[in-house]
């Protein structure tokens, strides 16, 4: 096995942390995770170090200055960064390294790490209700920031052409064993054309959540 970087990338609430969790319990030899950093306060229960690396800005900054960063990107008004000490470090134990970050990261980190050396999987939630549920339970947004985060969701859905694969979020297991076949062989997995369409109505049902909660 040649390991690869896997960029999953998902509106936020879209269950990568989840889907990336599980992919390491499961297949332990077989993946790791890229712990990143970032400039946003920890939420209930994450822990320096496992759930991020959290900085100051200035910290943050200065690790970027130095070049300590294989990619970042500003969301939500939060700094993110890929640590390119995470990536080698899993790499070079042979095992895949998950990327669990948003679509500029993605688009950066698919210059760096061309395909065969990274393969690049969207996971959409299976509706925007289900999106705003998920958001709900974290319990730890906003109205104001709920809105921010499905604008930006939208932003991000209109990015899929940047990913080679799309796999829907309906069910854990079928999405974890999906993803596992994409990366074992991401030629034999093309994307379906219907999921164009799938991306337009969420596009449209997301609009009309925001206009909801406003
Ligand atoms: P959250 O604040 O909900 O943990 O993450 C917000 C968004 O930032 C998510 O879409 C998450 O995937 C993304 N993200 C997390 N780490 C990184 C990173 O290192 N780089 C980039 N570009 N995005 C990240």
């Amino acid at each position: 096995m040649t390991p690869v970087v896997v960029v999953l990338a998902a509106p936020s609430g879209g269950g990568k942390t989840t889907i990336a969790r599980a992919l390491v319990a499961r297949w332990p030899e077989r993946y790791g995770f890229s712990v990143s950093a970032t400039t946003r306060a920890p939420r209930p229960g994450e822990r320096d170090g496992e759930a991020y690396f959290f900085l100051s800005r200035e910290e943050f900054l200065r690790r970027r200055d130095a070049g300590d960063f294989l990619e970042w990107a500003e969301y939500a008004g939060e700094l993110y960064g890929t640590l390119k000490r995470e990536v080698d470090r899993v790499l070079q134990a042979g095992r895949h390294v998950l990327l669990d970050i948003e679509v500029q990261g993605a688009r950066q980190v698919r210059q760096r790490y061309p395909p065969p050396a990274s393969v690049a999987v969207l996971i959409l939630p299976p509706s925007a209700a289900e999106l705003v549920r998920r958001l709900r339970e974290r319990r730890t947004e906003s109205a104001a920031e709920m809105a921010k985060r499905l604008e930006t969701a939208i932003w991000e859905l209109r990015q899929a052409e940047a990913f080679d694969h799309v796999v829907v979020n309906e069910d854990l297991d079928a999405t974890v064993a999906a993803v596992d076949r994409i990366v074992a062989a991401p030629q034999a997995t093309p994307r379906a054309a219907a999921e164009g369409e799938r991306i337009k109505k969420l596009i449209v049902d997301l609009n009309q959540k925001i206009k909801e909660i406003s």
